[in-house]
């Protein structure tokens, strides 16, 4: 039977998985985004699963940041411990009894079984292994205990774990990235445990048991969980499910192309926030990381990224994260804003993490609420992260300013000096400074003092603005206005 093309679309049914033991970082966020955006393009379902079968690492406070910083990036799922859905619960630690059954299931088949042997055992076990030279590898010893020998090793207090017995064989699968991969089993390291003795699951048993259970159809994830998908397959094999497909997204390393610095792993989402990286740049910078469009373009809205995501753009050798090319991607989202919706932004991102800014400089967030809309204006065009605009509020708003060393030198040029003296004696003769009267000074400075171009103007935006760059220097005067000018000239 032809399947409808809604009927394809609708058989996708994604999963980002994340173990609430940290924040969500750069690596995770790229799991959720490819996901999300393989989801949205198929007009599919992208669910939301906790993974916190590790009680000891797991809390309730890092599954609230990640599920707040999904939303701050707008990652927004569609099934979840938050909202519910048809396979709810979403959080495997209220899954244990539906995981019970298919360990029964297992155990009865005798395709699983307990392992008595205690950490000390296994470790000379190890030992041994290596003196021979060999992979270290569970030696399935306690693969046929009869039951007298089980109650025996029982009373001597020894609590079991249960492993997957694992046969000699070659796994195969055809990875949408990286096409067909085979792993030998004997590279595992032998029988592999799914229940730890404390009766805690392990992460390849519940998560081929909710994947199955939740119909996930395509698996999307790092290249680190490859062994995992190998475990994941044989465990599929063993409770007679069919594995879904499988895609593995490439390593992301640092500039240095090693391992990616733990300031990216850890709080860098703080870090990006603190530093004013729009939600939308990350969310692109993000996606180019394994994945290009094809041809040159770099910069993408969410929704051209959901156009043009494709799993044949992912590619296969590492990715690596530049936070200046973060950086960059975000100067030209700030320039792709529309003018009110960023003087918003900039006001929130302000109020937010630069208070102290504001009570410095005394702008009163109510009254100057033009003047800031203003600002926000006339600093767009010069900043790549919110954080910079923070710095030209001294420009805009203090009464004096600190002149910085370029803006020193600047002034010591012959002739600078008499240019900013000029610009006071010809500006206090001017009724106003505005767009009008502003080109008018200047150009009566050219002809009394023969300047023309840099030596005029480097001088006096050194002088009035204390830097040797920034915005439109026309612009900034008419936002000062003719008495805050004067008197940062007097000042000099
Ligand atoms: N909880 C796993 C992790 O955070 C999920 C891996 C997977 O996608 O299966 O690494």
């Amino acid at each position: 039977m032809d399947m409808t093309k809604t009927d394809l679309e609708r058989a996708v049914r994604v999963r980002f998985a994340p173990s609430p033991t940290g924040s969500l970082h750069i690596g995770n966020a790229r799991t959720a985004l490819f996901n999300w955006l393989f989801a949205r393009k198929a007009r599919g379902v992208y669910v939301l699963r906790i993974e916190d079968t590790d009680t000891s690492r797991s809390t309730r406070e890092s599954e609230e940041a990640i599920l707040k910083d999904l939303e701050w990036l707008g990652i927004t799922h569609d099934e979840g411990p938050d909202i519910g859905g048809a396979f709810f619960p979403y959080r495997q630690s209220e899954r244990a009894s539906i995981y019970k059954e298919y360990l029964s299931k297992l155990l009865d088949e005798r395709k699983a079984y307990h392992c008595y042997c205690t950490p000390e055992e296994l470790d000379a076990e190890r030992k041994e292994q290596a003196k021979r030279s060999q992979m270290p590898a569970y030696s399935g010893k306690c693969r046929d205990l009869t039951a007298a020998q089980k109650e025996e090793l029982t009373a001597q207090g020894r609590t079991p774990v249960v492993r997957l017995l694992v046969k000699a064989k070659d796994v195969t699968f055809d990875d949408l990235v990286k096409g067909s991969i085979t792993y030998h089993s004997g590279s595992l390291g032998g029988d592999f445990i799914i229940i730890r003795s404390n009766g805690e699951f392990m992460y390849n048993f519940t998560v081929v048991i909710d994947d199955y259970l939740m119909e996930i159809s395509h698996i999307i994830r790092g290249e680190d969980h490859l062994t995992n998908t190998v475990k994941q397959i044989l465990l599929c094999e063993a409770l007679g499910f069919t594995p879904q497909n499988f895609a593995h997204c490439p390593l992301i390393v640092g500039e240095d192309r090693k391992r990616l610095s733990k300031r990216f792993l850890k709080e860098s989402f703080t870090m990006f926030k603190e530093d004013g990286i729009l939600p939308d740049a990350l969310v692109n910078s993000i996606a180019l990381l394994g994945w290009s469009s094809g041809d040159k373009a770099e910069i993408f809205t969410k929704e051209e990224l959901i156009n043009r995501f494709d799993l044949s753009g992912v590619s296969s050798s590492p990715s690596v994260f530049s936070y200046d090319k973060l950086k960059w991607v975000n100067s030209e989202h700030i320039k792709m804003m529309d003018n009110n919706a960023f003087a918003k932004t900039l006001a929130d991102y302000i109020e937010k993490y630069a208070m102290d800014a504001v009570e410095r400089f005394s702008v009163d967030f109510e009254a100057d609420r033009e003047r800031l809309i203003d600002f926000a204006h006339l600093v767009k065009e010069n900043i790549a992260i919110l954080k910079e605009a923070v710095d030209y509020m001294e420009m805009f708003f203090a009464g004096s300013v600190t002149l910085s060393d370029e803006a020193k030198r600047e002034l010591n040029n012959e002739g600078a000096f008499a240019v900013a003296q000029k610009f006071a004696e010809y500006l206090s003769e001017t009724k106003t400074l505005d767009k009008e009267t502003y080109p008018e000074i200047t150009k009566r400075i050219k002809k009394s003092l023969n300047v023309g171009g840099k030596r005029l103007f480097m001088p006096l935006r050194a002088a009035i603005t204390g830097r040797t760059s920034g915005p439109n220097l026309d612009d900034i005067c008419t936002f000062l206005g003719k008495g805050a000018v004067l008197k940062r000239l007097s000042s000099l």
